[in-house]
């Protein structure tokens, strides 16, 4: 019970989600006497779904989580788990496998409504008997739990974005993150970068004139607009990007490693979904974008600024447009302006 009491003191003192992945694979392992635990997280791709794994541990090895960046590969195909496949469409508690000698797998999938995207995989070699499995859904009932917490905590209540608390997390993280090859944009069978460096890019997205979508149809057809241009946004980018609302009607987006040309034909794209889209009552609504890329040297505050100086002039040549902060340094239609890296941004 002790090392119960330990592991739940563990799972609940964590405020990332991998770490809390990695305390709930140490757990179920000790507690079951397994030989493998593992988080596998459950997605669709072109509408097929996927298992990738999240975190993982080995009878005597230390717990590790897995980089979910690597070249988009959307995973290995439910369909090769016969057993969970049959369990999730059932959306039953549990499944259990027999597999070569006398090891068994255990699935607990996490379900939240009719839907699961978490599942904790256990092997053992002995069978799974009532009390573990009964010891083993509590810690899993608490990570659930803590999961949904935490998910809440980073996450805007308007459009489900992530929220702006969570940015500067999510930056380090690209920042940390290997280069990788191009993954294909979604609905899109293929695309090559042309030559020209990787980096990962910070776009800043404003809605035009919004303030006159609220005064001409009201706060609720604002709201609504704002959660269309959030799903667009959702849609434009890739997985492994990330999306922010940052306030009001201002989101951010954090691109991961591609070129220029690249960079700009994703939000530009972008730009003219939202141009050509028709919202109910509302009609046609526009938005600007200014974007820069994100280097470990420039802190924070100094890429948001730059990103908010080409966000400004775009607003101030038209609106409707997108324009690169160091093409316009370039042209000499923008000063370099020094910012004080340690001033207060959030
Ligand atoms: P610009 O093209 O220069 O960006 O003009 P704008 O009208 O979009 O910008 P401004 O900053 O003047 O107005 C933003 C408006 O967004 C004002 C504010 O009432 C509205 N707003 C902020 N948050 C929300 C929200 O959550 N819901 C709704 N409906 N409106 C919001
Ligand atoms: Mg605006
Ligand atoms: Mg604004």
């Amino acid at each position: 019970m002790d090392s119960l009491l330990k592991h739940m003191v563990d799972m609940t003192g964590h405020r990332d989600h991998a770490m809390l992945d990695i305390s709930v694979v140490a757990a179920v392992q000790e507690l079951a006497a397994a030989a493998q635990t593992r988080v596998l997280s459950i997605s669709t791709s072109g509408a097929r779904p996927y298992l990738r794994v999240r975190a993982s541990i080995n009878a005597g090895d230390t717990p590790r989580v897995e980089d979910l960046h690597d070249g988009g590969s959307p995973g290995e195909p439910l369909d090769s788990y016969p057993e969970l496949a049959a369990c999730l469409a059932r959306r039953e508690a549990s499944a259990e496998a027999c597999g070569p000698g006398c090891n068994r797998t255990l699935w607990l999938p996490i379900w939240f409504g009719d839907k699961a995207t978490t599942c904790i995989e256990i092997v053992r070699t002995a069978p799974f008997h009532a009390a573990i499995v009964h010891t083993i859904s509590g810690v899993i009932g608490v990570y659930r739990n803590f999961q949904n917490l935490l998910d809440y905590s980073e996450r805007d209540s308007l459009t489900g974005l992530l929220n702006r608390k969570t940015f500067e997390d999510q930056l380090a993280r690209m920042l940390q993150a290997p280069a990788e090859p191009d993954a294909p944009l979604p609905g899109q069978p293929e695309r090559r970068c042309s030559q020209g460096e990787k980096k990962g890019w910070l776009a800043v997205v404003d809605v035009d004139h919004f303030k006159m979508v609220n005064d001409t149809f009201g706060h609720l057809y604002g709201d609504e607009v704002l959660i269309l241009i959030a799903n667009q946004l959702q849609a434009s980018f890739r997985a492994q990007d990330r999306v922010f609302r940052f306030g009001g009607e201002e989101f951010v987006v954090l691109l991961r490693s591609t070129t220029l040309e690249h960079a700009r034909r994703i939000i530009d794209r972008f730009r003219t979904n939202v141009e050509s889209y028709q919202f109910p009552q509302v009609g046609k609504v526009t938005v600007s974008v200014g974007f820069v890329s994100i280097s470990p040297y420039d802190s924070p505050v100094v890429t948001l600024g730059h990103a908010d100086q080409a966000l400004y002039y775009a607003k101030t040549h038209g609106r409707n447009q997108v324009c690169h902060y160091n093409e316009l340094v370039e042209r000499g239609l923008l000063q370099t302006v020094t910012t004080n890296d340690t001033a207060e941004f959030f």
